[in-house]
């Protein structure tokens, strides 16, 4: 399947194009034939393409001297181009794009009109004569450079050590020198963004090899239309260290339309490219709001007149078993509709706090919104509100059903119950589980491993490390973590050592105390443990969780790996990363305690063992691995009590690499169907799909309509 992907591309007719490619590795299903069936579909729908990289073609013209659109930044044709920023309404013609306050010039228009020309109703059709134009401002606005001279101007700019603010595609991007530690320190410290990795863009596939580890599907990946930021394995730190400080892997984008080919060209070395905003908010869109708001942040701006109309971040991907897994879905996949194989009245979903994203249905599909963040600030709020309100105007559909997660307090829970009287809450695990059904076309009960930091679970307590039974229809609980305390709540996220005192007092009890020479403890302060000692022995503001997330900040703080997160997960991944240096095939015990569901997982022996080994010395990296090993176990052991034949992986645990490479050849040796997120995250992001998919299958008013399912 993969050389069949890799294929395609490379033998595909010369005059044939892709504009979006949407591959889905699946088990085998057991059919002895092939044949191309017609669509079910009955009413055919206008489809809003992503914005797509530029391809070959443009690519060509642009560096050719003798094309009229020699150097142009804004080339497009109906392969490739700005689609998704660019619309105001259906249908999509040009008068109902940003484009309309461009005139086409009479060269364009006979391209334009021409059936046999690749623009062929190209709508963003431009040229020099009749198109956008760029320009370079310094931090206050004034004009430094025009059009082509820009871009030279920009790039020297970057060179001398400059924070660059670029009006891409779907929304600004900040630039510095990658190689330049002073520059990116200072990026950070403005953005107040302490040690979460930038992601760097480098002009080809060749610079990025210089940097980087590639295999075949992950260059494919980084060249495909949708052209996300890749995480690759880096070679060894050849750029400044503060880009991705004890990361091993880097995140790599290639340039996606021409401006940014041109911009990489003129530059000649890698850059790092992050979103235009400041940390919690949404993403600058125009430049006179961006003078404003990167104010302090940018040395200069390099911006152009083509208004952007909906902000679509760099989508995020990573390649795990072979596979791609998006880790933000946003541009080049965003707003592609994901088939529900179920007609559905008008649904939506407004998703969980972090990563938000939103779903509405449209008939027997679902659009799911790009990458909205996290909903910490108002700003964040606005921005989400913003685009549930442009969603419902782009595609005409404004339902009175509105689901939400569980938990009352999120802020997309509250505007659920603003908008309707009774939302249908689903829990928030169970979602996780349903995105990725709904994006497998599954109906049956599966068991779903839903594994994330926190999400409030059906019985009002924290849930996080759950092994559900789920169907579209509803869900059970078959088993859950041991539960343990977080002394200080809401801190014990940001401060996996606190997870790991809960921990250590469920295991030993008070006596945990006098283990102060175990790492957690090193860190804090007399007074300090003091405080944390009465929260859990009273309870106050330590409440219970079973969550996956904490026990892998657990584990790490214990293994002194990390004790205060600089951003959110940093423990966990580097437990991760610090396994991948020891592969390991020993595992540690646990029990299963129960005589019915919900059974409790009980770590207590894997955490003793890890104590031992701790105590004898035994190298991180080993213990890492081992606890990798007890996980796979674990969903094997659960797999094998749920007595179904089909597993699901879902929730932000399963980003890890090592977790799903330990996991899903174990259960496929021993004959289980294992389905994981590919084309829809893992994380918080895909929960306003499982929203959608439930409530398509248990509200009762549609239970009603859809007679014979
Ligand atoms: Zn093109
Ligand atoms: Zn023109
Ligand atoms: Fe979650």
């Amino acid at each position: 399947m993969e050389a069949f992907l890799l294929r395609l591309e490379q033998e595909k007719p010369p005059l044939s194009v892709f504009t979006s490619i949407e591959p889905l590795f699946l088990d085998p299903a057991g059919y002895s034939s092939f044949r191309i069936l017609e669509s079910g579909r009955t009413q055919p729908r206008a489809v809003i393409l992503p914005d797509i990289a530029t391809c070959p073609d443009c690519l060509e013209e642009i560096l050719d001297s003798g094309n009229r659109r020699y150097r142009y930044p804004f080339t497009n044709c109906t392969a490739c181009g700005p689609r998704y920023s660019i619309i105001e309404k259906l249908p999509y013609d040009r008068p109902n794009t940003t484009m309309r306050i461009f005139e086409m010039c009479s060269e364009c228009r006979q391209e334009y009109e021409n059936p046999g020309d690749r623009r062929f109703h190209a709508q963003p059709i431009a040229c020099p004569a009749c198109g956008p134009h760029i320009a370079l401002w310094n931090h206050a606005g004034d004009l430094l450079a025009e059009k082509d001279q820009s871009l030279k101007a920009a790039a020297r700019l970057l060179e001398e050590g400059a924070i660059l603010a670029f009006k891409g595609l779907g929304g600004f991007q900040l630039l510095v020198d990658a190689r330049d530690n002073a520059a990116v320190s200072r990026l950070r410290q403005l953005k107040h963004r302490e040690e979460k990795p930038f992601a760097i863009m480098v002009q080809d596939i060749k610079e990025a090899q210089k940097l980087c580890v590639i295999a075949p599907m992950e260059e494919r990946l980084l060249k495909s239309p949708e052209s996300p930021i890749v995480l690759l394995r880096k070679k060894k730190e050849i750029l400044a260290s503060q880009v991705a400080p004890g990361c091993p892997d880097l995140g790599v984008l290639l340039p996606c339309t021409p401006l940014h080919h041109l911009l990489s060209g003129e530059i000649g070395f890698p850059v790092v490219a992050t979103s235009g905003n400041r940390t919690d908010e949404p993403i600058c869109m125009d430049e006179y709001e961006a003078l404003d708001r990167l104010k302090g942040i940018a040395d200069a701006f390099l911006v152009h007149n083509r208004p952007i109309r909906r902000y679509v971040d760099d989508s995020v991907a990573r390649v795990i078993l072979k596979r791609e897994m998006l880790l933000r879905r946003a541009r080049g996949y965003a707003p592609l509709p994901i088939p529900l194989h179920k007609d559905t009245p008008p649904l939506l979903g407004v998703g969980a706090h972090l990563k938000n994203t939103v779903a509405l249905s449209l008939g027997n599909e679902v659009v799911l919104s790009q990458h909205i963040g996290d909903l910490e600030s108002v700003e964040a709020f606005n921005a989400f509100k913003a685009a549930v309100e442009d969603l419902q105007e782009l595609f005409q559909v404004r339902p009175s059903e509105v689901v939400c997660d569980l938990h009352p307090d999120y802020l997309s829970s509250r505007f659920a119950r603003e908008r309707s009287p009774h939302p249908l809450a689903i829990q928030h695990h169970e979602a996780h589980i349903l995105a990725c059904m709904a994006e497998n076309a599954l109906a049956q009960e599966v068991l779903g491993i839903s594994w994330d930091g926190i999400g409030l679970g059906s019985d009002r307590t924290l849930w996080g490390g759950e092994f559900l039974l789920v169907e579209p229809a509803g869900s059970s609980r078959l088993a859950h973590l041991r539960p343990f305390l977080l002394p200080g709540g809401e801190s014990a996220v940001k401060e996996p050592r606190r997870s790991a005192i809960g921990l250590l007092y469920e295991l030993l009890g008070e006596s945990c105390f006098f283990q102060e020479h175990l790492a957690p403890f090193e860190t804090f302060s007399d007074q300090d443990l003091k405080v944390i000692y009465q929260a859990l022995k009273t309870g106050l503001n330590s409440p219970g969780t079973t969550s996956m997330g904490r026990l892998f900040d657990a584990v790490a703080s214990l293994c002194g790996i990390r004790q205060v997160d600089r951003y959110e997960g940093q423990a966990a991944m580097e437990l991760e990363s610090s396994a991948v240096l020891s592969p390991t095939e020993s595992s540690y015990d646990f029990v299963i305690h129960g005589v019915k569901p919900p059974y409790t997982i009980d770590w207590g022996p894997m955490v003793r063992s890890i104590l031992d080994d701790l105590g004898q010395m035994q190298p991180v990296g080993e213990i890492a691995g081992k606890f990798h090993n007890s996980l796979a176990e674990m969903i094997f052991r659960a797999a094998v009590l749920s007595h179904k034949d089909t597993v699901v992986l879902s929730g932000g645990c399963f980003q890890n690499r090592i977790l799903l490479e330990k996991t899903v050849p174990r259960l496929k040796q021993e004959g289980f169907r294992v389905y994981w997120p590919q084309r829809v995250p893992p994380n918080d992001g895909g929960i306003a799909l499982g929203q959608v998919y439930g409530a398509a299958h248990r509200l009762p008013q549609l239970k009603d309509s859809a007679t014979g399912g």
